[in-house]
C-alpha cells in the first residue's frame, strides 16, 4: 500500500488550538510614549486564534499530507492529465526578476518577460500548426469561450453570427457551456459504435445557420477521430468553422499537425500538458491557436515585435477584446516555455510514451475489465463496471476501493455515452513499476469484488474521510468553520 495510509489525525481547527496571548513574533518593549488611536478605527479586531509559529506550521503540514498528489502517488484521472511536473519549471518561474515583475511595468522595462511571451507563443505555433497565438485565457474553458467568441466574431463579420454549433456526445461538459455563454444553441452529435464521429452523421446536422463545429480530438473516449479531415471540408463547405478542444493534446504533441487537419481554432491546458500542477483550483493558462485568417480576432494587447523591441499592442479594430487582466496567468506560461525548451525534440516522447502507457494498461485490464471500445487508444483508456455489476458492484464502489491501495481513482462516469465509465490516463511520466502496481490494485479489486463485495462497498476505510456527500457538498456549501 502506498500513498493515502497513515492519514488518520484529529486536526483541530486553528481557533481550537494555541492560547490567548501566544504570537509567532516578538514585538520588542515599547520605548515611546502611547499616542491614542482614533476610537473609530479601536476595537478588539478580527478573532485571530493566538498561536505560535510551529502550530501554525504544522497545522497546515498535517493537513497537507491529507491531499492525494501527483508528487504522493499516481494519478489517473482521465482528461485531467496529472503528470509529474519537474521541479526545474517551477524553478524558473519563482526566480525573483520572473515572480516578482509588476503587472503595470512599462514595455520599456519589460523586455524579458514580452520576449518570453512572444516566443511562447511562437513554439506553441509550431506545436499546434497552427499561425497565431493568444495566451490570455486563463484556462481550458476560459479558451472555449475565447474561440466562440473568435467564431461569433467572424461570422458577424461575414454578415450573420448564426445560431447553433455542433458537438459530439462525448465532448466535455464545459464545450456546451462555453457555446450557450455566446448565444449558441448547442446540436448534440452522436458518435457511431466505433466510439468516434461518422462525417455522415455531421453532413445531415450542418448548416448555413451552424456556426461550425467543436471537436476534441483525440476524443474522451481516448480514441482519435480518424474522420477529422472529411468531417473538416463538410464544415468549411457550409462556411462553418471547425473547434479542437486540445486538452487532450498530451497524446498528440509533434505527431498531428492540427491545421493540416482542418483544424481553424484549438485551445491548449498548458497546466494540463505543459507542465503546472493543477487540480487544486489553482491557476492555469488555456492559449487559443488560430489559422492567419481568424488572427485579426484574436483578443488584445497582442505582444508585438517591433525590431528588436516587443511591445503589447492594443490596436486590432476587430479584436473580441480583453480576456483576462493584464499578462494572463503569467507564472504558467513562465512553466510551459521552460518546459518545451526542456523537453526539446522529446516532446514526441511525451506522446508516444503516453499513448504507449495507456495501451497497455487497456491490454494488461481487458480479461478483467469490460472494455467497450477495443480498440487501439490514445493517451487514456475506457473501461465500464459492466462485470463487476454483476457481484453488484459498481464503478463508484472500484473508485473508492482504490484510495485504499493508494491511488487515486481514474475518472469515472464520464464520458457520459459510456454508462459506468472508468477513464484511465496514466500519462508518460509514470514508470513500468508504478504502472504495473496499479494494474496489480485493478486486478486484485476485481477478485475482491466478487469474493467479497462488502469490502468495497465499505470503501475507502484507509482515507482520512470515507463517502462524502458530493452532492450535497456541491448544492449546500459550508463555506465557514
Ligand atoms: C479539462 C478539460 C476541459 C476544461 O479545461 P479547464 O482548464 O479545466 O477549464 C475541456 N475539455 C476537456 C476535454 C478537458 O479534459
Amino acid at each position: 500500500m502506498m500513498g493515502t495510509t497513515g492519514l488518520i489525525f484529529n486536526e483541530p481547527l486553528l481557533w481550537e488550538m494555541g492560547a490567548k496571548g501566544r504570537t509567532a513574533i516578538s514585538i520588542p518593549e515599547q520605548q515611546v510614549p502611547s499616542c491614542p488611536v482614533d476610537e473609530n478605527l479601536a476595537g478588539d479586531g478580527p478573532d485571530f486564534p493566538d498561536l505560535c509559529e510551529p502550530d501554525v506550521v504544522r497545522h497546515y503540514t498535517r493537513l497537507s499530507h491529507w491531499n492525494f498528489s501527483v508528487d504522493s502517488g499516481m494519478y489517473p484521472l482521465g482528461s485531467c492529465t496529472m503528470k509529474y511536473n519537474p521541479r526545474t519549471n517551477e524553478r524558473q518561474s519563482s526566480l525573483p526578476g520572473i515572480a516578482g515583475a509588476h503587472p503595470l511595468l512599462p514595455d520599456g522595462l519589460n523586455q524579458g518577460s514580452l520576449k518570453m511571451m512572444y516566443e511562447l507563443e511562437r513554439l506553441l505555433a509550431e506545436i499546434t500548426g497552427l499561425e497565431a497565438v493568444t495566451l490570455q485565457p486563463a484556462a481550458g474553458a476560459h479558451g472555449e469561450l475565447t474561440g466562440m467568441l473568435i467564431f461569433h466574431a467572424y461570422h458577424s463579420a461575414k454578415g450573420n453570427p448564426r445560431t447553433k454549433i455542433l458537438i459530439p456526445d462525448t465532448a466535455h461538459g464545459t464545450n456546451p457551456a462555453s457555446a450557450t455563454l455566446c448565444g449558441y444553441a448547442s446540436i448534440s452529435v452522436p458518435s457511431d459504435e466505433n466510439g468516434i464521429i461518422d462525417p455522415e452523421t455531421v453532413r445531415e446536422l450542418m448548416d448555413e445557420e451552424t456556426a461550425g463545429i467543436m471537436v476534441t480530438n483525440p476524443n474522451t473516449l481516448g480514441l482519435f477521430e480518424n474522420n477529422i479531415k472529411q468531417i473538416a471540408s463538410i464544415v468549411h463547405a457550409k462556411g462553418g468553422l471547425v473547434y479542437a478542444d486540445g486538452a487532450n493534446m498530451n497524446a498528440v504533441i509533434d505527431v498531428v499537425n492540427m491545421k493540416s487537419i482542418g483544424v481553424d481554432v484549438l485551445h491548449l491546458n498548458l497546466h494540463k500538458t505543459f507542465s503546472t500542477p493543477h487540480g487544486g483550483g489553482g491557476p492555469g493558462a488555456g492559449p487559443v491557436c488560430v489559422t492567419k485568417d481568424l488572427e485579426r480576432f484574436l483578443p488584445v494587447p497582442r505582444v508585438i515585435k517591433d525590431g528588436n523591441r516587443y511591445v503589447l499592442e492594443e490596436n486590432f479594430p476587430d479584436s473580441v477584446g480583453k480576456m483576462h487582466a493584464f499578462h494572463g496567468n503569467f507564472g504558467i506560461l513562465v512553466r510551459a516555455y521552460s518546459y518545451i525548451l526542456s523537453m526539446g525534440s522529446d516532446l514526441k516522447k511525451v506522446s508516444q510514451y503516453a499513448v504507449l502507457n495507456a495501451n497497455y494498461i487497456k491490454e494488461r485490464l481487458k480479461d478483467v475489465y469490460h472494455l467497450p471500445y477495443d480498440s487501439d487508444c490514445m493517451h487514456e483508456c475506457v473501461f465500464t463496471d459492466k462485470h463487476l455489476q454483476t457481484h453488484k458492484v459498481s464503478t463508484l464502489d472500484l473508485a473508492k476501493r482504490l484510495i485504499d491501495h493508494g491511488f487515486h481513482p481514474p475518472t469515472v462516469y464520464f464520458p457520459l455515452v459510456v454508462s459506468g465509465a472508468i477513464m484511465i490516463e496514466p500519462t508518460e511520466t509514470e514508470s513500468k513499476e508504478t504502472i504495473d502496481q496499479f494494474i496489480e490494485a485493478m486486478r486484485t479489486i476485481a477478485r475482491e469484488a466478487a469474493e467479497n463485495p462488502e469490502i468495497l462497498h465499505q470503501a475507502p476505510k484507509n482515507a482520512k474521510v470515507r463517502r462524502l456527500d458530493e452532492t450535497g457538498a456541491a448544492r449546500k456549501p459550508r463555506l465557514a468553520g
